[in-house]
């Protein structure tokens, strides 16, 4: 490789693989061994201490990506998450997480920080005010997520990292949803980066993975965490993942402009009472979404008109499937209320501004005019359905 700094699809072509020095190979072999040679050798391997040859160099990927020193990858997005905020909490200390957060970070805080001693707080809103009044003396982290599930609220990175650094505290964020090709939080000073790689980084639905970056000295931290609760991925997953993060540019780009395009059309369909994607102009944080991301994702949410059936259309959709999970390339479409959020009261959506007919639209690669050809025709029949039902 030239000494030029590589870009995105050349990182994700060619960093970070295994050398196939035995037979020269084009793609990396994958070494399942679970017994590796202790004598004469620099490192001791064994997966669950995440330094097999394919996990090792898929961290060089991970780091090259997001442009921090080292990478490491979990078993899931939640062993990341959990590992990671472990590595830097002990009872006593205190952590601020922003309020609106991926169910199963919300679930894991809830119902098992207290057990351990650790406090916590959630923030009332996203702006610098709301994190300044949640810090106390014993916080030793901060968690944000941008943009958020399901209405795509974005959180000011820089604002963050520097309030958390003023303090000497460790800053991190859940980069699921930009993915790095659409933002790279170490750029705005965040300390420690978080995938769930089931989704971007997978793309594929066929994986469950996480992973995380960071600076070494962080990752030597969250490694010895690591180790100790074991959350680390088959090195066949890690080999599907290397294979997947081949095309994350070229997909994710892909899934930028389909989704800014249906976001637009959706937006002024008389049909659609609202839409939520951080690329509309009437996204309340439209310019802090311009200023922090270099595209504004695959991810979308809309609300249809009062009067219209969100469950009959969901059924009536023939290409875009209703599914749990999100960013694989093909298109797939939930209900919060009923799925990620289930589990929140209904005041508390409500409070969260997540309406009941709320629908969370992952766009896939598939052809932008197939997509609204399929959105149109749903709608076609609920609203004839809604006309026949008022006569
Ligand atoms: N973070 C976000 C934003 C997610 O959407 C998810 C899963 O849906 C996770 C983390 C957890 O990832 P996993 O399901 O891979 O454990």
């Amino acid at each position: 490789m030239t000494k030029q700094k590589p870009g995105l699809n050349t990182i994700c072509t060619h960093v970070g693989e295994v050398a196939d020095k035995q037979f020269k190979g084009a793609i990396s072999p994958i070494y399942m061994s679970t017994s590796y040679a202790y004598e004469d050798v620099d490192v001791k391997r064994y997966p669950r201490y995440f330094n097999t040859p394919n996990q090792e160099m898929l961290g060089k990927k991970i780091a090259a990506l997001e442009g921090t020193e080292a990478g490491m990858v979990f078993g899931s997005g939640m062993a990341a998450v959990s590992t990671a905020l472990l590595a830097f909490l002990n009872a006593g200390d205190h952590i601020v997480l922003q309020k609106t957060l991926y169910g199963g970070t919300f679930n894991l805080v809830e119902e098992e920080f207290s057990k351990m001693g650790i406090e916590y707080t959630f923030t009332d809103g996203l702006q610098k005010a709301d994190f300044e009044k949640a810090i106390q003396t014993n916080t030793k982290v901060v968690y944000i997520e941008t943009p958020s599930n399901p209405l795509m609220t974005v959180t000011d990175m820089k604002m963050v990292s520097e309030l958390a650094k003023s303090k000497g505290i460790v800053s991190m964020i859940d980069n699921t949803f930009a993915s790095p090709v659409n933002q790279n939080p170490a750029e705005f000073g965040i300390d420690v980066i978080i995938h769930s790689a089931t989704k971007y980084m997978g793309g594929h639905s066929d994986i469950l993975a996480g992973a995380v970056a960071a600076s070494a000295a962080h990752m030597e931290q969250i490694w010895h965490k690591a180790k100790n609760l074991g959350g680390s991925l088959s090195d066949f997953t890690v080999w599907m993942l290397e294979r997947s993060l081949k095309t994350l540019v070229l997909r994710v780009k892909q899934q930028n402009r389909n989704a800014k395009k249906l976001a637009k059309w959706l937006n002024q369909n008389t049909h659609i009472k609202a839409v939520y994607y951080p690329g509309l102009k009437s996204h309340p944080d439209y310019a802090l979404a311009k200023s922090q991301m270099s595209g504004f994702g695959g991810m979308l949410s809309f609300e249809l008109a009062d009067e219209l059936d969100a469950e009959a259309f969901l059924k009536e959709l023939k290409l875009i499937k209703p599914s749990m999970s999100l960013a694989g390339v093909e298109s797939t479409i939930l209900s919060p209320a009923q799925t990620s959020h289930a589990l929140l009261s209904a005041e508390e959506r409500a409070h969260q501004g997540i309406a009941d007919g709320l629908l969370r639209f992952s766009v896939g690669i598939e052809d932008k005019a197939d997509l609204i050809a399929d959105l149109e025709q749903a709608l076609e029949k609920v609203v004839k359905d809604s006309l026949n039902f008022s006569l």
